[in-house]
């Protein structure tokens, strides 16, 4: 079965939640209640929709959240629906024993900035906001502690639309990119984790099926340990990525054009005539003047991709990238909500749209821009660069995210497996990733179906 909170009761009592924040919107302040007033006329019950789910018949995640809705309200005599009784935030950071770089600096440690949510039935959901190597996770774990928790708190979370529009409006006049809606993808995701054990399905069943049962994985690496002159070193990498069964791989470019071409020389003269798909990553290290050389000089690789060539705001440098280049230009890590991949999207800025679930506003924001990128013929490859929940997360997003352009062996999204060092990412949870021969098995257990060692909370704790 899946985690309870220790010491939780079902049932227990929430002391002073209860009637703070609010569980309907007509409770939510600001909230006009016109909407909720409809759904609790369809007078649905939790027992209900507790059987409904557990006998396994398709779920509509629209139909629930109305039914849930319906029963928060506490029309009709029901018995009280889920609520969110406590937000736990875990910041967790570890030095790394060899400092490495990607073309915006020198990675020194390993963070994360976990959310463990926890229901009044002691069900936990945990969430995670992307923490790059640069960035502070201090600054995503305030702004749930001090913007998002006092509007969810004592919600229903299986509201799982509402709520992310309930934190999007919260904190639009401040929010909108960056580490504030990272921090929004953790409550997310955390509520999606708990739907799924609520209705006993892994997430991907939520969102409506698995295209795929299992995914390929491509090795994410070649970070520089000195700088530059490591072509040699990265070219030995290469084969360990192949040897370790990855088929596919991303070369971290952005050094400067020259050394670039010597490191993406030499790795494909090690891999010699093994069958290897290549990608590149500039982490939007270049101007346009730049990226279009690196670009022309790479056209002779048949690259999947070529990934963050300008910078994220740069939406007419990435146009020009796509007009003049022969590869497919991919993009969307540091790119945020719907209202962020409109412009990345709509202005035809890339082929390969690569939110991160992290920080793209979880799994409800990456559910809107696959929608909006298939209605742009756009394929959606996400981004993946966190811990094992930010992992799981991600595993359970791409099973459910269709090919963009059909045929009979269409190309399908790939999973970034990030090969770099992290001391707590494969201990953190009782089932971490395993690869096997460069392919991962979509888990089927409920919700992202992780357990978290809380021990290794404690070791890694700031
Ligand atoms: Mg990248």
């Amino acid at each position: 079965m899946y985690e309870r909170y220790p010491g939780q009761n079902p049932g227990q009592d929430m002391g002073d939640m209860s009637g703070r924040g609010g569980d309907c919107p007509d409770d939510y302040p600001g909230g006009s209640g016109q909407s909720s007033g409809s759904q609790n006329r369809r007078g649905r019950s939790a027992a209900a929709t507790t059987g409904w789910a557990a006998a396994g018949r398709p779920i509509s995640l629209g139909d629930t959240t109305r039914r849930a809705a319906s029963v928060n309200c506490g029309l009709h005599g029901e018995s009280p629906a889920m609520k969110i009784a406590d937000l736990k935030i875990h910041i967790l950071q570890s030095p790394l024993a060899q400092p490495f770089a990607f073309s915006q600096g020198w990675v020194g440690r390993r963070s994360a900035t976990l959310l463990e949510m926890v229901t009044d039935d002691g069900t936990v959901g945990w969430g995670e906001a992307f923490a790059q190597g640069l960035e502070p996770p201090q600054i995503a774990a305030a702004a749930i502690e001090h913007a998002l928790k006092p509007v969810i708190m004592g919600a229903n979370p299986l509201d799982i639309e509402v709520l992310w529009h309930r934190m999007y409006h919260a904190t639009r006049d401040y929010g909108r990119k960056g580490s504030v809606v990272a921090a929004m993808s953790a409550v997310d995701i955390a509520l999606w984790d708990i739907a799924g054990k609520a209705y006993g399905k892994p997430v991907h069943q939520l969102l409506g099926g698995a295209f795929r049962d299992r995914v390929q994985c491509y090795a994410t690496g070649f970070y520089r340990i000195s700088g530059h002159g490591e072509a040699a070193r990265l070219g030995e990498e290469a084969l360990a990525h192949y040897e370790a069964g990855f088929r596919a791989m991303k070369v971290k470019l952005g050094y400067g054009v020259r050394d670039d071409m010597q490191v993406m020389n030499e790795v494909r003269r090690a891999l010699g005539a093994r069958e290897v798909q290549l990608m590149v990553d500039t982490n939007h290290g270049y101007g346009v003047a730049e990226a279009l050389q690196l670009g022309r000089d790479l056209e002779q690789y048949d690259l999947r991709w070529y990934e963050e060539p300008v910078a994220p705001e740069d939406y007419a440098g990435y146009r020009e990238m796509r007009e003049k280049l022969s590869m497919p230009i991919a993009g969307g890590e540091n790119e945020h909500t719907l209202f962020g991949f409109r412009e990345l999207i709509g202005q035809r800025c890339v082929d390969v749209a690569q939110p991160d679930l992290g920080s793209v506003g979880g799994i409800t924001a990456c559910r809107h821009v696959v929608t909006l990128a298939h209605a742009h013929g756009v394929q959606v490859n996400p981004h993946v660069w966190g811990s094992a929940i930010a992992q799981a997360a991600s595993l359970q997003m791409i099973a459910a995210v269709p090919v963009a352009h059909h045929n009979v062996f269409p190309q399908q999204p790939i999973f970034e497996y990030d090969r770099s060092s992290h001391p707590f990412r494969q201990h953190l949870v009782q089932q971490p990733l395993e690869q096997r021969d460069g392919w991962l098995e979509i888990p089927t257990r409920p919700g992202l179906g992780v357990e978290v060692d809380r021990t290794v909370l404690e070791r890694y704790r700031m």
